[in-house]
């Protein structure tokens, strides 16, 4: 409990950061109205589109253990153990992403967790969920905030404060408000989309191995694919829009399968729906959302991707959204009002937030064209060998965003360029390296990890 226990708040988009910071705040029992576009879930389909599966990392799970669901989502999770990387003409390799068993990532389904997260919230006292309720505008001047119901098309208002925005990528509330001036926002969209397709289950089983996340590296392009439960994958392939390889190249079955043909050989005969699933199949964007501020005093708060959303590269945007739940939770233990939360929150979060930005935009060209270059999987192994001597002050950037939650993301960004010049440094060319010159190195530039 603490002071804002018995008040209200709004909540608009019941996705997954809205559906799990309305259960957190109901457990500290505040009032939460939960506003979702959507149709209730129990009745309807998923949303086409979407993800369908997410990669959930140690951020995520520990806000879904701080909401006491993660028994809750265990049984939807499939472990991913490493990369399983797949070049023309070789072998599958398969690069483990950490030293240590516990050091996997999970697949997930999106709108089955969306789903447990949203029935946990909807038990708890306090929480009501109205669906079909789009929000169509918010006025921070006139203290409103608009919802248009989705089947009937009645019209409603509410007063705006204190609402928290969780609407998403392309989030109403923030557009709404940057239209009257009251932030400013910016979209830096990539020149590349993407598409997802199905391997489905070969004799009942996955097609693949299913302990992995399978990236077919091409320089320029790639695809990945990620296990389901029902034991099929999702595919996704990431494409240029434009240009000699690009969507729009592919324009007519004829160029699609030759082209699966010649980039993707060794999966292409697993996708036998491939042609129609081209065809029919919604092509995404991706892109980097900016805001600022995120706050207007205590009456409104824009969080998780309405906030900062960021391309899908290192698997973050879910968890980073489920790491600002955790750290809103927490500000809710010191400060007595909306207005200091949303201040505190916004002056913790920033920082790290744009960090995972960068880091998602530089781990696309490192799953597409760096995972094939040897002077890449030389430096890693280093840095494995160095994680593995130097434990308390060197562990791998990759490592740090994913598996270790108490380093905030600004300082993973900030060790890892250290990290990277020591490896240069380090790195003869033969695989070899000086292992007095990495210890030197390592005293003088990493300080003991806190
Ligand atoms: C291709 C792809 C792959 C990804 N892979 C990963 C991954 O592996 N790992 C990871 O951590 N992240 C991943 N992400 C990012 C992840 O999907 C998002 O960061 C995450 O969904 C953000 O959660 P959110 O609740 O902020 O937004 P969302 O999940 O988008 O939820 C927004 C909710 O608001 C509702 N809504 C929207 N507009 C309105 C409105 N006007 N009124 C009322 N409700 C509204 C929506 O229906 C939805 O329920 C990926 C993203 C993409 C595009």
């Amino acid at each position: 409990m603490n002071a804002l226990s018995g008040r209200a708040v709004n909540i608009v988009g019941a996705g997954l950061a809205g559906a799990l910071l309305a259960l957190l705040l109901a457990r500290r029992g505040i009032r939460v109205a939960l506003h979702e576009r959507r149709p209730d879930p129990r009745q309807s389909h998923p949303e086409q589109g979407r993800s369908i599966n997410l990669a959930l990392a140690a951020r995520g799970t520990r806000a879904l253990e701080r909401a006491g669901v993660m028994d809750a989502v265990r049984p939807l999770l499939i472990p991913m153990r490493g990369r399983m990387v797949h070049e023309p003409g070789v072998a599958a390799s398969f690069l483990p992403y950490g030293q240590r068993a516990e050091e996997v990532i999970w697949s997930v389904a999106r709108a089955k967790l969306n789903r447990v997260l949203i029935d946990a919230a909807r038990r708890q006292p306090g929480v009501t969920v109205r669906f079909s309720q789009a929000c169509v505008g918010a006025d921070a001047r006139a203290d409103r905030l608009r919802l248009r119901d989705t089947l009937t098309g009645v019209a409603s208002e509410l007063a705006l404060a204190p609402t928290i925005a969780t609407d998403g990528a392309g989030s109403v509330v923030r557009s709404s408000l940057a239209g009257t001036g009251a932030l400013r926002e910016r979209e830096d969209w990539l020149d590349h989309d993407y598409k997802e397709l199905t391997i489905p289950a070969r004799d009942g089983r996955h097609a693949l191995e299913r302990e992995a996340l399978h990236v077919w590296p091409r320089g320029g392009f790639m695809l990945i694919a990620l296990p389901n439960t029902d034991c099929t994958f999702t595919a996704t392939l990431f494409l240029a829009r434009e240009g000699p390889a690009s969507f729009a190249a592919l324009g007519d079955p004829a160029a699609v399968g030759a082209f699966f043909q010649r980039e993707f050989a060794d999966v292409a005969p697993h996708m036998p729906d491939l042609l129609t699933e081209f065809a029919s199949h919604p092509q995404g964007r991706l892109g980097t959302v900016h805001a600022e501020p995120w706050h207007l005093g205590g009456s409104v708060l824009l969080l998780g991707d309405a906030a900062h959303a960021i391309v899908p590269f290192h698997g973050q945007g879910m968890n980073a959204a489920f790491e600002d739940c955790s750290v809103l939770d927490e500000l809710l233990e010191a400060h007595a009002n909306w207005d200091e939360v949303f201040t505190g929150f916004e002056a913790r979060r920033r920082v790290d937030t744009e960090a995972i930005a960068r880091m998602a935009i530089e781990n696309y060209l490192e799953m597409r064209d760096a995972v094939r270059d040897a002077g890449f999987v030389r430096r890693r192994s280093i840095g494995l060998a160095l994680e593995r001597a130097y434990p308390e002050r060197f562990i791998p950037r990759y490592s740090m965003v994913m598996f270790h939650p108490e380093i905030p993301y600004a300082v993973a960004l900030a060790r890892g360029e250290i990290q990277a010049s020591i490896l240069a440094e380090l790195d003869q060319g033969d695989g070899d390296f000086d292992a007095t010159r990495a210890s030197a190195l390592v005293a003088e530039r990493l300080p003991p990890l806190p």
